[in-house]
This record gives C-alpha cells, sequence and structure tokens, in this order.
C-alpha cells in the first residue's frame, strides 16, 4: 500500500505534453462541483486552476460521498482510526446523528477507485479533512463536538487509492504543488517558502506525532 505523503512522488511523474497529458483525479469541490454535505463546493472552486486547466494536464473530478449519499446529506466522521482502519473493518464511520455511514463511505471509496482506475489516473489531488479524501489531517470523531479534535491519518476514500496504487496529495500540500508547476512548467519557479499540509505550523503545533503510516 503506498503511503499519503510521497516526497519523492513528483520527480517520479512523466513529464506531460498537450498530446500526453497527465491524468489527475480531483475531488469534485475542488472542480468546483455542488457535492460538498450542503451542496456547495465548500468554496474550492478556483483553488487548483492553475494547475488543472493546462493544456498537459486533464482533470477527472469525482465525488465519492455524493456518489453513495448524495447531496444534501449529514456530515461523514470517521471514529476509532482513520480511512485504513475502516478499510480493515477496526473503525467506523458515523454521521452527527450517530448514523452509521460506514457501508456508504465504502462503496462510494470503490466507486472512486473503478472511476481512477478505468481513466487510468496516474495522481490524485484530493481535498484534505474530509472523511473521504482526506490524506494528511482528518477529524477525530465528529467534526461538531467542541472543541473540534484532529488526528494524522487518511479518508476512506483515499484509503483505498493508495491501496490500488494510485498516489494521493492535498491541495494543501503546497510545497508539493510547487514542485509539480515547476514539472509541469519548465519555466515556473517554485516558492521555495511553501510547505506540505504535514509541515505548516498549524499541524505541526496541533499534531506533533509523525503519520502513523510513514
Ligand atoms: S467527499 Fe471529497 S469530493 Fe466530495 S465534497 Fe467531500 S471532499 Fe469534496
Amino acid at each position: 500500500m503506498l503511503v499519503p505523503y510521497h516526497p519523492r512522488l513528483i520527480e517520479e511523474l512523466r513529464a506531460p505534453t498537450a498530446a500526453a497529458p497527465l491524468r489527475v483525479l480531483v475531488s469534485g469541490c475542488i472542480a468546483g462541483w455542488g457535492c460538498g454535505v450542503d451542496g456547495t463546493d465548500y468554496g474550492m472552486k478556483g483553488s487548483l486552476t492553475d494547475v488543472l486547466a493546462r493544456e498537459n494536464v486533464r482533470a477527472f473530478p469525482f465525488c465519492p460521498e455524493q456518489h453513495a449519499l448524495g447531496v444534501p446529506r449529514s456530515m461523514p466522521d470517521i471514529h476509532g482510526g482513520d480511512g485504513v482502519d475502516v478499510m480493515h473493518g477496526r473503525a467506523r464511520v458515523l454521521d452527527e446523528h450517530g448514523v452509521d455511514l460506514t457501508e456508504k463511505m465504502l462503496e462510494g471509496a470503490r466507486a472512486m477507485v473503478a472511476f481512477a482506475l478505468e481513466n487510468r489516473v496516474e495522481l490524485a489531488l484530493l481535498t484534505d479533512m474530509s472523511g473521504a479524501c482526506g490524506s494528511q489531517v482528518i477529524s477525530l470523531g465528529c467534526r461538531f463536538d467542541k472543541p473540534r479534535r484532529f488526528q494524522k491519518g487518511v479518508g476512506v476514500a483515499t484509503a483505498l487509492l493508495l491501496d490500488a496504487g494510485i498516489h494521493v496529495m492535498s491541495q494543501r500540500d503546497f510545497r508539493s504543488l510547487e514542485l509539480l508547476r515547476k514539472r509541469l512548467d519548465a519555466g515556473h519557479v517554485p516558492n521555495i517558502e511553501a510547505r506540505d499540509h504535514h509541515e505548516h505550523p498549524w499541524t505541526l503545533s496541533q499534531l506533533s506525532e509523525p503519520h502513523p503510516r510513514q
């Protein structure tokens, strides 16, 4: 199984062209779909347009929660582990009312993997903190509990994608995104100050332990 943060990931990507664009699976909300629990895109539209609209990139949007649970829906969060634990039956996904959404989340995740394989994606750019698409940081239990708690770990869809051999990056992995921009455009000068989500001061202050699978 791949790990969610892979420092050599970008170096190992091929150099894409307009004729053979990089095939990227994208969280539907990053593509601007109104697939969030409240029917919005969580304000994500446009966050990666400079990457996804390039002629040497082809984006494949998908929302695993919309696929399995529809819109609007209640909020799924993982209890007792992360997405890998859910995949192995060691943790469950519950909404804010205590309804068990584990099987639905697995159904959406399997559909996302099938979509990714069918479209031969080479990389996934997903929305962090989601119980489905998270790849670096997710909620520890229900996100509506006060205070909200966080854990290092992956969402359910990310776990199944990694298990299927598909690399996953978060939209908050700013350092890796800068390296990706350089890979897509040789003239791009990366911002050397940019940090990935697990290097961000907030993450370091809140979650000091290394990722459980690094
Ligand atoms: S499941 Fe993923 S694609 Fe769907 S709204 Fe949540 S973060 Fe976005």
